[in-house]
C-alpha cells in the first residue's frame, strides 16, 4: 500500500522527516538529527528518564506499557553489561509502521537507542529487524555505519571522552514468535526463538542474562522527538494517560490507505472516513480490526471511539500495534476468522500445548465449518477451545488467537450459523486436503 500518504489532521512528529531524505545522514543533521542525544549526554539519565516519563509515551508494540517507567525499572547496578534491544520484528497482520520508519529515518531509532542506552547506563544496543524485512538492512546498515564514520557511534562519542556506544543489527528470519521480547532475546542470542517466563522481566534480566531495555522501534524512534519537545508539550498533543502521536496503519477496504501520524485519542471513526478517505467504493462498512489482528474486531455502530489505550480497552478490544482493518460488507467473517487462526496455528511456536494445539483444532473446526461440514456443537466447541486457550500459555500468542475469534463468533454468530445452514462461500479457501 502506499505508504507515504498526508491528509490535514495529521501532526507530523515522528513522521515529518519522511519523504525528506533523511536516510542521508547529512539531510538527517540538517533537521536537528543527534541534538537530542547530545542534550541527553549534557542533562544525564535522570532529565532523560524524568522528560520519557512526562511525555506519557506508552509501548507503541502494542502493550501500551509506560516507557519512562521501564526505563526507571534497570537497576543502576549490574555486575552484567546492561543492553538495549530495538523489537523491528515488526509481525502482527495489519501493522506497517516500523517499516515505515527503518525506511525513510533509520536514524531517528539509532539516536533513540543511543538515549535509551545512556539513559539506562547501556553501552551496547542491538537493533533486530523482520526476516521478511530483510532488504531493509542495507537501510539500517548504512545509517549504523554513517554514524560510526562521523564518530557519533563507537568510543568517546561527539567526542565525549568515556562515553561509548556501539550498536550491531540483526535480522530474524521470519518468526512470528520472535516478535515477542522474551523469545527476541533467545533469537539474539542464536537459539531456537521461543519465549521465556516472565517474570523475572527484561528490565531486570535479558540479553545474556543482564539488565535489558527492550522497546518497539516506534518507542524507540519516539525518544529524539521528545527530548527535542520537552516530555509535557508532547505529552499535551495526546490524550490522557496517552501522550503524543502515534503512526496507524490504515489499509483494507478504505479510499485511501496508509501510514497517518494522529495524535493519541484521535477518533476512530473520523480516521477512517475522512483521513482514509471512507470505504471503497461507496460500500458499506461491516468490521473493523483496530490494531493488529489480535484484536477483537468492532462492528459498524462501535467505531465512535478514540484511538488511546484506554478508550480501546473501554470499547472491549485494544489499540494494540496500530493496525487498523477495514472489512466491508462483501467479507465473509467466517473466512476471515479462519484466515486469522491458520495465521496464529502457522506461527505457533509450539513450545506450550494449549497454544499448539488449541490453534491446530480452532483452525481444523473452522476450516470444516467454512467448507460447510460444520455443526450446531462447533460454534460453542470453538468457544470453548478459545476460552481455555486464554490466559494458558507461556506469551500472549495464544490470547491474540483466542481474542479475536471469540469476537468473531460474538458479534457475527449469525453468520457462522448462516453457514450452519449450508450458506458458504461458493470457493473454499482451504481445502480439507490441506489439513493431512
Ligand atoms: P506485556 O504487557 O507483558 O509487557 C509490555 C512490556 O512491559 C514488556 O516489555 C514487559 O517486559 C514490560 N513490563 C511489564 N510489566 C513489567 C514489570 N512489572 N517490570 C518490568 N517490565 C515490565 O506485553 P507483551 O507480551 O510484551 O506484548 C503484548 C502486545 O504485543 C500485545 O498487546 C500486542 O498488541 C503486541 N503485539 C505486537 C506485534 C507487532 O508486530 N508490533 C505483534 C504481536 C503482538
Amino acid at each position: 500500500m502506499p505508504t507515504l500518504v498526508s491528509h490535514p489532521d495529521e501532526v507530523k512528529i515522528i513522521s515529518r522527516r519522511f519523504g525528506a531524505g533523511a536516510a542521508d545522514i547529512d539531510k538527517y543533521l540538517e533537521m536537528d538529527g543527534y541534538k537530542a542525544v547530545q542534550m541527553a549526554i549534557e542533562k544525564g539519565a535522570e532529565w532523560v528518564i524524568n522528560e520519557m516519563k512526562a511525555s506519557g509515551l506508552r509501548g507503541r508494540g502494542g502493550a501500551g506499557f509506560p516507557t519512562g517507567l521501564k526505563w526507571s525499572f534497570v537497576p543502576k547496578q549490574s555486575e552484567k553489561p546492561k543492553y538495549v534491544l530495538v523489537n523491528g520484528d515488526e509481525s502482527e497482520p495489519g501493522t506497517c509502521k516500523d517499516h515505515v520508519i527503518f525506511l525513510h529515518d533509520p536514524h531517528s531509532v539509532i539516536e533513540g537507542t543511543m538515549i535509551a542506552g545512556l539513559a539506562i547506563g547501556a553501552k551496547m544496543g542491538f537493533i533486530y529487524l523482520r526476516g521478511e524485512y530483510r532488504y531493509l538492512l542495507k537501510v539500517v546498515e548504512k545509517a549504523v555505519a554513517d554514524a560510526y564514520a562521523k564518530g557519533f557511534l563507537g568510543k568517546n562519542i561527539f567526542g565525549k571522552e568515556g562515553v561509548d556506544f556501539d550498536i550491531v543489527t540483526q535480522t530474524g528470519a521470519g518468526a512470528y514468535e520472535v516478535g515477542e521480547e522474551s523469545a527476541l532475546m533467545e533469537s539474539l542470542e542464536g537459539k531456537r526463538g521461543v519465549p521465556r517466563i516472565k517474570p523475572p522481566f527484561p528490565a531486570v534480566v535479558g540479553l545474556y542474562g543482564g539488565p535489558t531495555v527492550i522497546n518497539n522501534a516506534e518507542t524507540i524512534a519516539s525518544a529524539p522527538h521528545i527530548l527535542l519537545m520537552g516530555g509535557e508539550p508532547y505529552a499535551k498533543v495526546g490524550s490522557e494517560r496517552n501522550g503524543g502521536t502515534r503512526l496507524f496503519g490504515i489499509s483494507g477496504h478504505v479510499e485511501r490507505p496508509g501510514v497517518y501520524e494522529l495524535p493519541m485519542g484521535y477518533n476512530l471513526k473520523k480516521a477512517i472516513y475522512e483521513v482514509a478517505g471512507g470505504v471503497k467504493g461507496g460500500r458499506k462498512l461491516k468490521a473493523v480490526v483496530p490494531g493488529g489482528s489480535s484484536c477483537p474486531v468492532l462492528k459498524a455502530d462501535e467505531l465512535d471511539v478514540g484511538l488511546d489505550f484506554d478508550q480501546m480497552g473501554k470499547a472491549g478490544t485494544m489499540l494494540g500495534s496500530g493496525g487498523i482493518v477495514v472489512l466491508d460488507e462483501t467479507v465473509s467473517m467466517v473466512e476471515f476468522a479462519l484466515r486469522t487462526i491458520k495465521f496464529y496455528q502457522h506461527e505457533s511456536c509450539g513450545w506450550c500445548i494449549p497454544c499448539r494445539e488449541g490453534t491446530d483444532w480452532l483452525k481444523k473446526t473452522l476450516t470444516r465449518f467454512y467448507n460447510g461440514y460444520g455443526n450446531k456443537k462447533d460454534i460453542a466447541n470453538i468457544q470453548y477451545l478459545a476460552e481455555n486457550m486464554m490466559g494458558r500459555t507461556f506469551c500472549p500468542l495464544g490470547d491474540a488467537a483466542a481474542m479475536p475469534t471469540l469476537g468473531f463468533i460474538k458479534k457475527f454468530r449469525e453468520e457462522f450459523e448462516e453457514y450452519l445452514e449450508g450458506h458458504r462461500t461458493e470457493k473454499a479457501l482451504i481445502t480439507t486436503e490441506e489439513l493431512i
